[in-house]
């Protein structure tokens, strides 16, 4: 398949940047998005770069009806010297595609994704803010366009990719958070859509989350459609618990995410000779374990904060507090190597990290 010429029209006018200290999650955005976009029988076209804009969109459009989209979430870190750093960049695109798949949507190639996330990078490189923890965050994503309102997979799909700089996590420094673990709603069931990243999923742990924010915890974490047993992932984050030495976290079963954050913390694990498995773990072995005082530690892991450690735990009304509330030693131990990947502090040796480049001009 030959390679799509990107389209690029600069903004006339550039916004103005936030203050680092004043960033927040998602709330602003770069001067330029990338777009494409795909009809039945052609393939994708139009590819190009433009000034960040709203989109018009028929109101028949398919999204908007039967909620056929996907996105990913990625970020871009200013290493040393000026270079932009993307962490695993093919693991999500590839994500994206594995999530396209189940929801009938079209594949945007691995490469393309990347060739046209590298050049906007480039374009808005101004934009990634250079304080200790913070980024730019990407946010790919892919809607169905079609305006039919036939229940049927859509005929025209918008692949865009936008770009929001974002503070750090962790402002007054990494700190445990406390969950609560949910007992009525739950997020996906085997066979569901829980291992594809699309937006019914979040649309639907809203209520929960909301919840859980009134009753003073972060987020929530979410117990099997069937059982209400075992441990799937906390709201936007995979979960992991140190028992007797062994790490263990949550089998992927087709209702969960698998996280890039959290496979690459296996694969650490791996490669410092620490046990960690991944197999189904019930709520009440947490607590068992807890009683038995063989839980050390627990957390969660993702995109956003990378590594999160749980202070506590609360399950039908009944608090567990996680290694008295404090930050656990390999939870730090974490964070601190996968961040110091991430900024290109570290060695990589897992080649992970991948370097922007500005793309050679024929
Ligand atoms: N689970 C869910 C439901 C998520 O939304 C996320 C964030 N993408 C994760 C887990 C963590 O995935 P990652 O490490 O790839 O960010």
């Amino acid at each position: 398949m030959g390679k799509h010429i990107i389209d690029i029209t600069l903004s006339e006018t550039k916004k103005q940047k936030p203050l680092s200290d004043q960033l927040e999650f998602g709330r602003v955005f770069t001067d330029h998005m990338f777009i494409a976009d795909y009809t039945e029988g052609q393939g994708w076209s139009g590819h190009r770069i433009v000034p960040y804009a709203p989109i018009a969109l028929d109101p028949a459009a398919t999204v908007f009806h039967y909620g056929q989209s996907v996105f990913e979430g990625m970020k871009a870190y200013m290493g040393k010297d000026g270079k932009v750093l993307l962490f695993r960049p093919e693991e999500n695109m590839r994500r994206m595609n594995q999530s396209c798949d189940r929801l009938c949507m079209p594949q945007f190639t691995e490469q393309s994704a990347i060739e046209a996330l590298e050049e906007l990078l480039v374009i808005d490189k101004e934009w990634i803010p250079t304080e200790e923890g913070t980024s730019l965050y990407i946010r790919p994503y892919m809607i169905a366009t079609e305006p039919y309102l036939g229940v049927a997979p859509s005929k025209k799909y918008q692949f865009t990719i936008i770009l929001s700089p974002v503070g750090s996590y962790y402002k007054e420094g990494i700190h445990p958070v406390k969950i609560l673990v949910e007992d009525e709603y739950v997020r996906a069931v085997a066979g569901g859509t829980g291992m594809a990243k699309t937006a019914g999923n979040y649309a639907s742990g809203l209520r929960a989350q909301e919840i859980a924010d009134r009753k003073g915890y972060s987020q929530v974490l979410w117990l099997d459609g069937v059982e209400r047993k075992y441990i799937e992932e906390v709201g936007s984050m995979n979960v992991f618990f140190k028992i007797n030495g062994e790490v263990i976290t949550p089998v992927l079963n087709g209702s969960i995410l698998e996280g890039i954050t959290r496979k690459s913390i296996i694969q650490l694990l791996k490669h410092w000779d620490i046990p960690v498995i991944e197999r189904k773990i019930s709520v009440e072995e947490i607590y068992e374990a807890h009683r038995a005082g063989t839980l050390e530690e627990a957390f969660g892991t993702g995109t956003a904060a990378v590594v999160s450690p749980i202070g506590e735990l609360n399950w039908r009304d009944e608090q567990l507090v996680v290694n008295n509330g404090d930050i656990g030693s390999l939870s730090e131990k974490l964070y601190n190597e996968l961040t110091g990947i991430q900024y290109g502090k570290i060695v990589d040796p897992f080649s992970w990290v991948v370097e922007v480049v500005e793309p050679a001009k024929a």
